[in-house]
């Protein structure tokens, strides 16, 4: 068997089945072994084994899902939490699939900034609606000026990603089961559905 940390992530929801966060399998162990799962899904199970039992002699083995409910309600705060979609680079250039927002181009991660379509020096926010996958020449020409200014236009529109489409963002090693749990709740608005009906997921 693989060893824990090579495993994929298990995708963790509340007790209603929205999506909270990725955890490690031993995290999920942990869960299973204090009774907290509430339900759980996905058509892989993985087996972890635990420690030989002196009495029997015999190995524990647990089978965990790759998608499981944590029973319990959340408070407020939890809840406040777990809606959070925080912006990073990462998830920004792949919430842009590292497309240019000014010329169109593709980018690896390494040539690609991020812009304040309003610049900051102008009372822009630094917000999802506000910023867009930038290449460094684009980055350069725009520099904090207005687009209507320097005559420059946006090939798409920033949009928040909600928590689904957020940890599919986040995660590039999730497993086809997890993908279609997430991807039923992206909204239809969402450039990750044509992205994936153009190149399948895992790409
Ligand atoms: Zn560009």
């Amino acid at each position: 068997m693989s060893r824990v940390r090579d495993l994929p992530a298990v995708l963790q929801l509340d007790v209603s089945g929205n999506p909270q966060q990725w955890i490690t399998y031993e995290s999920s162990a942990y869960h299973y072994a204090k009774d907290n799962i509430a339900w759980a899904m996905g058509a892989i199970d993985f087996d972890i084994h635990g420690g030989t039992c002196a009495k029997t002699g015999e190995q524990s083995v647990l089978s965990i899902n790759t998608i499981i409910a944590i029973k319990g309600h959340l408070s407020p705060k939890a809840m406040k939490h777990y809606n959070r979609v925080p912006l990073t680079n990462t998830t920004l250039f792949r919430r842009d699939q590292n497309v240019c927002a000014y010329c169109g181009d593709i980018f690896s991660k390494g040539g690609l900034t991020r812009d304040h379509v309003h610049p900051v020096s102008k009372g822009g926010l630094n917000t999802w609606t506000n910023v867009v996958t930038c290449c460094a020449p684009c980055n350069k020409r725009k520099d904090n000026h207005l687009l209507e200014s320097i005559n420059m236009d946006l090939i798409y529109v920033p949009y928040v990603p909600n928590r689904a489409e957020w940890l599919i963002l986040q995660n590039r090693k999730l497993l086809a089961d997890q993908m279609e749990f997430l991807m039923k709740r992206v909204p239809k608005v969402s450039r990750l559905h044509e992205y994936l009906d153009d190149y399948g997921p895992g790409t």
